[in-house]
């Protein structure tokens, strides 16, 4: 009973402010004992609460030493020190210092949403209203506060706000108490009540140390430590008092004041409450605090929403244009590559060059390109007829008919392509050089009119005088072209292996083109280069290689539109940017104002940690509805747009746009503000020092 709790060693104490130095405590040695009451007197200044503060771990320790249950407060860092506080400590101040948006019971039940160590095990059986009905009834009964439970502190005389503070100082069963001048807003008869309850605590085997004015107080106490220019002049050993208690202690015995640890069991479940109280405190009191600034908070989201708007509309838009400005430019599509080669007819005979150029060979020059390169996904041989006629029966067809000649993954990669009935060629087709065919569907409509064509033969005269029989298995649909001179529905396409055997024309029967159709994530350009190089290296100067006009130019321009989107984007960051500092500094301002709550919640163990939470979590839960918000607003915006956009341009059909990548980014964005905001601001917060944090109001 006498092993003393806390002793004090050669403790020194300076605050440091503005380059002054203003030393408070000078060489205070003490030591008390468990289940001992103390009081602590001296002239205001004298360093009565810093002593206070030193030995409730919100200060720190700068030279000497606190041992307190055989814990070397020096040693311990703030998460340490924050849990030794919320398990070991229960602080009384005579400002009260209850949180002014919460009512009775929450207050009361604060610290333990500071619990640490969370434990699992008995979570599924515990749950809330056991732990209220076990130890928290006995403490609102005791203070006689169990009438006001919902009631908020300016609804509470001093006194039931002091004793909404005492029990908040009780909830966690705590050795020890610390009572900054409990009873200095208090009038006498409430002060009365008070040191009685503080009788009681001790007859509980509390220690407790109480600073105090009042002589009341003090001469209820074992001992009483005079300070003066924080130095301790006086200690008086209060035998009355001691006799006091005794009497007192019999009187009490048998009555239940705080409900004491009944072991393991209770202690593991008041964990597990705690854990999963945590969250929820945490929500409700982000809740709280927004709805406390509605005004102020609505106004910030608006910039985050104004931000994320002009996010992801831009970039939508960006995107949206660069694949329609490439749609109408291309019949190919933006990832095919149109490559010509073409013997060097300027070579001299003096030129040496390992093998001649004449034409491209399938087997040897473009089955092995698929190999070597690993982005290509189809290619084709491609070649084109544009002087052809074509009949059946007496029906004769020789204005602009065009031919093509392919293989059956060209099907993969040409546009205007869609059936309306039969089949395209496949593979053995081309390998069987078949005489089959898939005709346009003018052709189709004027050389059959309603009659079935499949299944028809047809007679195609070509360039050069070939001429040649095949079967239609397939009619096209009809499309239209962006391109005067090419005639989707005009168009005749044919296995080129067919084409080859049958083509009599020298300049026709060999392959010169072909289409190749890239992954969608290689670069165009750079590709086309690359397969440049490799047929320059393989032929040398017998052969002249190039790139399709279509395809380097689109290249070109895709490069220019994905620029075009990715400023679009940058401006559309900078209007979220704007927005993410004015949630900032809203958080900035909230701390400052919140100064008094922080050092509240650090003072009964919060840990420096659950306040960056706490902050963190406000603007990260701001941004993120603002967000959203402006995900909708942002997708109103764009499909407006899109939807001017096609009554005044004919070209532009409406559509619902949703871009994935502009999604992504706007939604990464989001919560990458909200971290930015909340940090510096949750930062500041975790850095406070209590005592400076409970001095301000
Ligand atoms: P008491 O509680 O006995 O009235 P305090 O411990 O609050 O005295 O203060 C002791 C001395 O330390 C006072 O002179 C006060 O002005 C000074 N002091 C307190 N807090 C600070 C601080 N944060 N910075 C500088 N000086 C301080
Ligand atoms: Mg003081």
């Amino acid at each position: 009973m006498s092993a003393s709790i806390i002793q004090i060693k050669n403790l020194y104490y300076t605050y440091s402010t503005n380059k002054k130095n203003v030393p408070v405590l000078h060489d205070i040695n003490l030591n008390i004992n468990h289940g001992e009451m103390i009081a602590i007197q001296g002239k205001s200044g004298s360093g009565k609460s810093t002593l206070l503060y030193l030995i409730g771990g919100t200060l720190k320790i700068k030279q000497g030493e606190i041992l307190i249950a055989n814990q070397n407060l020096c040693k311990l860092n703030s998460n340490e020190l924050a849990q030794f506080r919320q398990k070991t400590l229960g602080f009384v101040f005579q400002q009260f210092h209850l949180l002014s948006h919460a009512n009775v019971l929450e207050n009361v039940l604060l610290p333990l949403s500071y619990s640490s160590t969370p434990s699992s095990t008995s979570a599924t059986t515990f749950n809330k209203s056991n732990q209220i009905s076990t130890i928290l009834p006995t403490i609102l009964n005791t203070l006689g506060i169990q009438d006001v439970v919902s009631h908020f502190p300016n609804e509470l005389s001093g006194g039931q706000q002091q004793r909404t503070a005492i029990a908040r100082a009780l909830i966690n069963d705590p050795q020890i108490i610390l009572a900054d001048e409990p009873t200095g807003n208090l009038d006498s008869k409430t002060s009365n009540e008070i040191i009685t309850l503080f009788k009681e605590l001790k007859a509980k085997n509390k220690t407790i140390i109480i600073v105090t004015h009042d002589n009341e107080i003090a001469k209820e106490c074992d001992r009483i430590y005079h300070i003066q220019d924080g130095i301790i002049i006086e200690e008086i050993t209060n035998k009355i008092a001691y006799q006091n208690n005794q009497t007192f202690l019999s009187n009490i015995a048998t009555s239940n004041i705080v409900a004491s640890n009944n072991g393991q069991q209770n202690e593991q479940n008041k964990q597990s409450f705690n854990s999963k109280y945590n969250i929820l405190n945490l929500l409700s009191s982000v809740k709280k605090n927004l709805k406390q600034n509605k005004i102020r908070t609505l106004l910030t989201m608006i910039g985050i929403t104004i931000g994320v708007a002009s996010m992801i509309s831009m970039v939508t838009l960006g995107l949206f244009t660069k694949s329609k400005v490439i749609e109408s430019f291309s019949e190919l599509g933006a990832n095919i590559v149109n490559f010509n080669g073409y013997r060097n007819w300027e070579l001299k005979a003096s030129d040496i060059t390992p093998v001649m150029f004449e034409s491209f060979s399938y087997e040897k020059d473009l089955l092995p390109l698929k190999r070597i390169f690993p982005e290509i996904m189809a290619f084709t041989p491609t070649m084109m007829d544009w002087n052809v006629t074509v009949t059946h029966g007496a029906n004769i067809l020789e204005k602009d008919i065009r031919l093509n000649a392919m293989s059956a993954d060209g099907w993969n990669i040409i546009e205007h392509k869609e059936l309306l009935k039969g089949k395209y060629f496949n593979n053995f087709h081309v390998d069987d050089k078949s005489a089959v065919c898939i005709i346009g569907f003018d052709i189709n409509k004027n050389l059959f009119k309603d009659d079935d064509s499949l299944g028809k033969i047809i007679s195609i005269k070509a360039n050069g005088d070939s001429q040649f029989v095949c079967k239609i298995i397939g009619v096209l649909k009809e499309t239209s072209s962006n391109k005067d001179w090419l005639k989707p529905n005009n168009t005749i396409h044919l296995p080129f292996t067919f084409y080859l055997g049958n083509s009599r024309n020298f300049w026709q029967s060999q392959i010169r083109q072909f289409l190749i159709k890239t992954n969608p994530d290689a670069d165009i350009e750079l590709f086309g280069k690359k397969i440049k190089l490799f047929f320059e290296k393989k032929y040398g100067i017998s052969g002249k290689f190039f790139i399709g006009y279509d395809s380097a130019l689109l290249s070109q321009m895709e490069k220019v539109l994905t620029l075009f989107t990715i400023i679009l984007g940058v401006l559309a960051s900078i209007c979220l940017t704007v927005g993410g500092v004015g949630v900032a500094n809203m958080m900035m301002v909230s701390v400052a104002e919140r100064y008094r709550e922080i050092g509240i919640r650090k003072a009964i163990g919060a840990s420096d940690q659950s306040i960056r939470l706490l902050f963190l979590s406000e603007a990260i839960i701001i941004c993120f509805i603002a967000g959203i918000a402006g995900l909708f607003f942002g997708i109103v915006i764009y499909e407006s747009i899109i939807f001017v956009a096609s009554s005044f341009i004919p070209k532009i059909q409406f559509e619902w746009v949703f871009n994935y990548w502009a999604l992504s980014i706007s939604l990464i964005s989001i919560i990458i503000v909200g971290i930015l905001a909340g940090i510096i601001p949750a930062i500041k917060a975790e850095r406070l020092q209590i005592i400076e944090a409970l001095r301000a109001e």
